[in-house]
Parts: C-alpha cells; sequence; structure tokens
C-alpha cells in the first residue's frame, strides 16, 4: 500500500470513532485494527505495530474519561504520538550553518538514488542562498561522473571530479580542499555504492570518511526495497557515522512503511524525502507534518 493509501485508511479508520455512537473499548479495538492492519501492508515493521497497538491501548482509560468528544480526542493525540514515535526518533536534524564550510558526504548502494540526492540537496540549498558544490568521488560506476556533472551543469552547480583518477580518497580531499579554499558554504561528496553491502565499499567509504572528516553523513534509503531497508541501515549505521536519513522514491509504488521502520529501528532523523526524478522533486522531511498528513 502506498503512503497515500496509508493516509486515507488511517483517517476513515479514525473517522469511524467519530460515527460509533458509543466511544467504548469495541470501538477502540475496531478502529486500532484497522488502523494497524494498514500499517502492516504498507510495509511497516510487524514489531513496531504491536508496539504502536499497545502503547495506544495503554493510553487510554475509559473509566476516567470524560464524554465523547473528549475520549474521540484523547484517542486521536495517543494515535498521533504514537505515529510521530515512528518517524522522529527526537533528535536534531542536520542543516549546514551559513558563513563556514559544511562538508556532507553521501553514502548508500548503488540504484538507491545517491547522486539524484546530491544535486537536489545542491539545489535546494543554492536556492536558499547558500554558495554550494558537488564532489563526485564514485570511480566504481561508469558514468557517475557524468550524471553528476549533467545534474551540476543543469542547475549551475560547481562540480569537481576526474575521468582518470582512480583513487576515491585523493578526489574527495582535492575536491573539497578546492572549494574550501574558494569559500563555499556546502560541499556534498557522492562516494560510489555497490550493488550489495560488501566490506570493500565500506572499507572505501571509511577511508573517504577519514580523510575529509565530513560535518554530516548522510544515508540514501530507497523506499522501494520495503522491509529489506532496515537490514540495510542497520549495516550502513553500524560501519559509518550516518546521522542523517534521505528516503528517496517516495513517490509512484513504493510502499514507505519499510523505509519508515527503518529510521525507527535505527533511530536516524529523515532530512528530505525524494519524491520523484526530477531535481525540485525533494521535500523537507517535517515529522509532525507527515504524520498530520497520514492522519488526515
Ligand atoms: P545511485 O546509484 O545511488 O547514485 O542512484 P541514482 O541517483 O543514479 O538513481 C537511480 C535511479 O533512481 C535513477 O533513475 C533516478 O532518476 C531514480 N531516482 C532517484 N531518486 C528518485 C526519487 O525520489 N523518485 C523516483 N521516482 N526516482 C528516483
Amino acid at each position: 500500500m502506498v503512503l497515500a493509501d496509508l493516509g486515507r485508511k488511517i483517517t476513515a479508520a479514525i473517522r469511524s470513532l467519530n460515527n460509533a455512537t458509543v466511544i467504548n473499548e469495541e470501538a477502540l479495538d475496531t478502529m486500532l485494527k484497522e488502523i494497524c492492519t494498514a500499517l502492516l501492508e504498507s510495509d511497516v515493521n510487524v514489531k513496531l505495530v504491536k508496539v504502536l497497538r499497545e502503547s495506544v491501548r495503554k493510553s487510554i482509560d475509559f473509566d476516567e474519561m470524560a464524554g465523547g468528544l473528549n475520549k474521540r480526542r484523547m484517542i486521536q493525540t495517543a494515535v498521533f504520538k504514537e505515529l510521530m514515535k515512528l518517524v522522529d526518533p527526537g533528535t536534531k536534524q542536520w542543516a549546514p550553518v551559513k558563513g563556514k564550510p559544511n562538508v556532507v558526504m553521501f553514502v548508500g548502494l548503488q540504484g538507491s538514488g545517491k547522486t539524484t540526492s546530491c544535486a537536489k540537496l545542491a539545489y535546494w540549498y543554492q536556492r536558499k542562498g547558500m554558495k554550494t558544490a558537488l564532489v563526485c568521488a564514485d570511480t566504481f560506476r561508469a558514468g557517475a561522473f557524468d550524471q553528476l556533472k549533467q545534474n551540476a551543469t543543469k542547475a549551475r552547480i560547481p562540480f569537481y571530479g576526474d575521468y582518470t583518477e582512480s583513487d576515491p580518497t585523493k578526489i574527495a580531499v582535492e575536491g573539497v580542499q578546492k572549494f574550501k579554499d574558494e569559500n563555499f558554504e556546502l560541499i556534498i561528496v557522492d562516494t560510489s555504492g555497490r550493488h550489495k553491502q560488501e566490506e570493500s565499499l565500506f572499507e572505501e567509504m571509511l577511508e573517504v570518511s577519514n580523510a575529509i572528516s565530513p560535518d554530516n553523513i548522510v544515508f540514501v534509503m530507497d523506499a522501494s526495497i520495503g522491509q529489506a531497508c532496515e537490514a540495510q541501515a542497520r549495516a550502513f549505521k553500524s560501519k559509518v557515522n550516518v546521522a542523517s536519513v534521505i528516503i528517496t522514491k517516495l513517490d509512484g509504488h513504493a510502499r514507505g512503511g519499510g523505509a519508515l521502520s527503518a529510521v525507527a529501528a535505527t533511530q536516524s532523523p529523515v532530512i528530505f524525502i525524494g519524491t520523484g526524478e526530477q531535481i525540485d522533486e525533494f521535500e523537507q522531511f517535517k515529522a509532525k507534518s507527515f504524520v498530520s498528513k497520514l492522519l488526515g
């Protein structure tokens, strides 16, 4: 089930509470059952769904509650709070600071949308008036530099890369230094991905990270892989200091619940979501408005 459908189902479940003549445990259970089924169909992890259900139930004490309106409101608030726990680890979201160089390194598997998201992030902050540049340290995938170059040129973002150099660390260091010397404020480094979580990928990531000491490491996660997101997020997080997440491909047919469960499991704050292939199909992630949208 795609996210828009999940939202519709949750909204309908809460509405059914409004239509119930009496709001008792039975009505609450029916509503919770509908919400949980919708979450499971969206690929949200079964354990998380169970916790959500129990927490909402526990927080509602029918003996102590007053009239119908109050009950409805309390139940709605409890559902909101639990959904928030799912998507908001409570840590502060990273954002670059103006007037100094902010170095950001992107990691993720090949095909996750890393290169696209690097350009999207650069474009976003460039429009906010930041002096922004891109560095292509992906020497593994043929065509990676051309792709970054193309995106960067279209958006008029300065870029750095090398067709002949095969050492990603060398390119990353040179690129970051060049843009630091030129007083750039946001320097985004795209690193290579592999198809699988291989040891060589993690070694390369660590080497680049140690060499450029990024202010932030962004893990790019493809929502369309569903439940597999969790293991992937855990693997990356255990190797490098992932501080932020970008969830891509939340448009189309992605069942976003897998990605959201991964975020909950690894307690990583999502900073942006990708909602299409174009450079401006990118939204800043705000947990509260995301959940509000789900609740209709
Ligand atoms: P990389 O190998 O991780 O660098 O992945 P790419 O940036 O090359 O992206 C792989 C494919 O996913 C490309 O065809 C992108 O256009 C596409 N893509 C990236 N982000 C999104 C997104 O948010 N939505 C959709 N629909 N496609 C995306």
